[in-house]
């Protein structure tokens, strides 16, 4: 086949470069926690994560969202199944809305935040992607005079990713509620495509989200991971999240 050169490697993701416009990213069935020290490859979850995304981005393609998804489906490389996507410049932040109180904003300010307690509109948190950890913190939180002081992105940028930020709080709020998903929070990743456009770029999926089954109030997404649910538990609440929000577009 074509040129098989990864181009980026983590644990949990791998992307091959296709060509100038084009690279392959498929998802490894890799799952960690470092707030609750548990590192597992869990069989299966990684496709489930994959048919998650691209079912998200599409839908967010759908409400005029611009993403790096480049084919609609689910495709096969050098017998490894992911998605086709742009090339972008990421920026180095991860953007973050809140619903409900789970989660660091729980530990971190237990005097003013009860669990649980509802955020309308929701919170937006920005934490910094930096691959390493000083004093425990691995991706510390960024205030938006941070994020344009040290040239992270210029204001007129910053305003532009929370706009798609809000915009994609609620796409995926409403969307997930549809399914009896109630969503807790999530976080995305923005960058730039090769026009200069910010775009929503990598992962959104049961890894990003923290979302639990109404009915049953039992997450459907990472915290089974971080309860310490069995490797079968996790994987089922992964295949659960794809079950309730696929099949209900499909009705
Ligand atoms: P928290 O601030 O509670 O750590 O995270 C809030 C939300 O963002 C959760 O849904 C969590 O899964 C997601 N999130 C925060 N940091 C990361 C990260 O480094 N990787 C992934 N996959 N999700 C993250």
């Amino acid at each position: 086949m074509r040129e098989n050169k990864i181009i980026a490697e983590g644990k949990s993701k791998k992307i091959y470069f296709i060509d100038d416009d084009t690279n392959f990213m498929v998802f490894k069935d890799h799952l960690r926690s470092i707030t609750y020290k548990r590192e597992e490859n869990i069989k299966g979850t990684g496709i489930e994560r994959l048919k998650a995304c691209i079912y998200i981005l599409n839908l967010l393609e759908q409400y005029g969202i611009k993403t790096e998804l480049k084919d609609r489906r689910l495709k096969t490389f050098d017998n490894e199944i992911g998605m086709v996507v742009k090339p972008v410049r990421a920026i180095p932040i991860e953007f973050i809305a809140r619903f409900y109180a789970a989660g660091s904003i729980l530990r971190l300010y237990p005097s003013i935040v009860k669990a649980n307690q509802k955020f309308d509109p929701p919170l937006f948190k920005y934490d910094l992607k930096q691959d390493i950890s000083i004093g425990g913190v691995d991706d510390p939180t960024l205030n938006e005079s941070y994020i344009v002081g040290l040239n992270l992105l210029t204001q007129n940028e910053l305003d532009e990713c929370k706009r798609l930020l809000g915009q994609v709080a609620y796409i995926l709020n409403k969307e997930l509620d549809q399914a009896g998903i109630r969503l807790i929070d999530f976080k995305i990743e923005l960058g730039f495509d090769k026009s200069g456009n910010i775009i929503v770029i990598d992962e959104i999926s049961q890894d990003c989200l923290r979302a639990n089954d109404m009915l049953t109030d039992t997450s459907v997404t990472k915290d089974a991971f971080r309860q310490m649910k069995s490797d079968d538990e996790v994987l089922e609440s992964y295949k659960r999240f794809n079950k309730m929000l696929i099949r209900k577009k499909n009705n």
